[in-house]
């Protein structure tokens, strides 16, 4: 039965919208989020599901029973979400309308779900609809990476390697590190959503041994298109998009996170550039890459006080290096270990008067004080990117356990012949679906410059990292006993999975600082 999407999602935007706009009073257009962390979080995360559920009405018509289902647990989940703050805000009534909640009521029935989980079993998952060109980019990448990425995947994650050197030469003979770098400086141009397919399909294999290649060439080539000299463009941007070089993102150190502002890793002028002395954090692939995008203090406190530098530095393949410059300047690295996302290997590091020259400095002169602004430029199309990683890794759970429920048998039947199964399993692709649908609408609205597209990219990553958290985890339940050996690849997924509500923006900061402050001091509700 097909339900009506586009009801369920007016009515979950009305309800979203009313909790934006309350919210929106209450923290004085955002100005005071700190007093109201809680409404504004779960303001945030409703909007987000309202905004999921925008897109869910407008997937393509093959995904129309998918996509009813997802709409409706979303919609069913928004009122409980909104309940602990409704007479904060003095939202009345969050029941919806009879006719709106007999849709989700049909799209929350066991059976619906669990014809999905059924289909899933016997057909696999039904392919998000595309053009001819994207649909070509996905079905090369698939094949790529099921050839170059996948064989590697459970060698590196169970032996803490890095990322075989193959793999990145591979990708950049096809281009992926140019997706959505601009012809002109050496890219492919073919945007932002033939990048995020690139991205699954690769995440699919592998979330570190091939998935989050791209991640760190798109941080730094957004933050350079916002803020580069016309001259750091044309001699960075071709080198990023063809994998000439590889580059690291060092933002955190090791007691500054999410307060960004206040770091405290130093630049300081010296003759010809610059010298940076202090520690980073988690800084991830920093061994294997050939220049770091580093955020160091250069003037006062605050995030008018930091600025953005290029560094270059030598390769290394191991867990921990020491480089030293002809001038005296050191870095060292070691990398921490991790329970997943093995392949990138993630850095604590320690740079003493480690020179850069001035032309590294981005932006120029007029960039001195303007890192944190291109650095969070950068992150924004790093968030995007990462929703789509998060897609990846999901949908290699759904495979996976499809696959698994099929063949194991218990009571004399398939697993997967047992509604409990089908049901969970419908949930897992229906979830999924949801997921692909927002960070596919964020990709776009990158591609159509849209002045919402940094709030969007914001709120794919918040809901396609927990639905990949939630979904390897049902996956890892219907493998029993077995989802928990190493020896099945669902206790990878799980392991990755955890990372990434963590990094680029921590999920409760993601929904108080970026989307939460995106919404409330818009002029109109998303
Ligand atoms: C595997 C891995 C790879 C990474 N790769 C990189 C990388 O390549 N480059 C890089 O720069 N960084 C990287 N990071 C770092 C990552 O971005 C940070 O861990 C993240 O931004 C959070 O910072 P933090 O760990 O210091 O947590 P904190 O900032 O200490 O936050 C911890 C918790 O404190 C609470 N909290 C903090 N501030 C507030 C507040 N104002 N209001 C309410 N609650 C608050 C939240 O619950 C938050 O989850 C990586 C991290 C990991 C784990």
């Amino acid at each position: 039965m097909a339900l009506n999407r586009q009801r369920i999602a007016d009515a979950t935007r009305e309800l979203a919208d009313r909790a934006i706009v309350a919210a929106r009073a209450l923290t004085n257009g955002g100005a005071g989020i700190d007093g109201h962390q809680v409404v504004v979080d779960r303001v945030a995360y409703a909007a987000t599901e309202a905004r999921a559920i925008t897109e869910l009405a407008a997937a393509p018509a093959v995904l129309a029973e998918i996509a009813g289902v997802a709409a409706a647990e979303l919609a069913a989940a928004i009122p409980y979400r909104l309940a602990p703050i409704a007479a904060l805000l003095e939202l009345g009534d969050l029941r919806y309308p009879d006719a709106v909640a007999a849709e989700i009521a049909a799209g929350l029935a066991p059976a619906a779900v669990e014809a999905i989980g059924a289909t899933a079993i016997a057909a696999g998952t039904p392919a998000w609809p595309l053009d001819e060109m994207l649909a070509e980019v996905r079905a090369n990448v698939r094949a790529f990476a099921e050839r170059e990425v996948a064989p590697h995947a459970e060698r590196i994650h169970h032996h803490d390697e890095l990322v075989p050197e193959r793999v990145i030469s591979e990708m950049s003979k096809l281009g992926y590190f140019g997706l959505s770098i601009p012809e002109s400086y050496g890219g492919t141009e073919l945007g932002n959503l033939a990048m995020i397919l690139t991205t699954e399909e690769l995440s699919r294999a592998s979330l570190a041994g091939g998935g989050s290649l791209i991640t760190r060439p798109e941080i730094l080539a957004k933050a350079l298109l916002a803020g580069g000299t016309e001259e750091q463009k044309q001699t960075w941007l071709p080198r990023l998009a063809s994998g000439e070089i590889m580059a690291a993102i060092s933002v955190t150190e090791p007691n500054v996170g999410s307060d960004v502002a206040s770091l405290t890793c130093k630049a300081e002028r010296v003759d010809g550039g610059w010298a940076i002395t202090g520690a980073k954090a988690w800084c991830t692939f920093a061994g294997r890459a050939d220049v770091i995008a580093l955020l160091a203090r250069t003037g006062g406190g605050g995030a008018r006080g930091l600025t953005l530098f290029i560094v270059d530095k030598p390769r290394f393949l191991g867990h921990d290096f020491d480089a030293a410059q002809p001038g005296g300047g050191t870095l060292t690295g070691k990398a921490d270990r991790t329970p997943g996302y093995r392949g990138m290997h993630s850095f604590t590091l320690a740079f003493e008067n480690w020179r850069v020259p001035d032309a590294q400095l981005v932006g120029g002169e007029a960039g001195i004080g303007r890192g944190f602004a291109l650095q969070m430029a950068g992150f924004a199309a790093g968030r995007l990117q990462t929703g789509g990683r998060a897609c990846g890794l999901a949908q290699a759970a759904v495979d996976h356990t499809a696959r698994y429920v099929g063949e194991r048998t218990q009571f004399g039947r398939p697993i997967g012949d047992y509604g409990l199964t089908r049901y969970h399993l419908g949930r897992m692709v229906s979830r999924l679906t949801a997921a692909r649908g927002i960070t596919y609408a964020g990709a776009r609205a990158f591609d159509d410059h849209a002045a919402d597209a940094v709030t969007l990219a914001a709120m794919s990553k918040l809901f396609a990292c927990d639905v990949a958290v939630e979904v390897t985890q049902l996956g890892q339940l219907l493998h029993g006993g077995w989802g928990y050996a190493e020896e099945y690849p669902i206790s990878r997924y799980v392991a990755d999975a955890q990372v990434l509500p963590i990094f680029e923006g921590v999920k409760p900061i993601l929904a108080l600082k970026v989307i939460g402050r995106g919404l409330l001091a818009r002029a109109a509700p998303m």
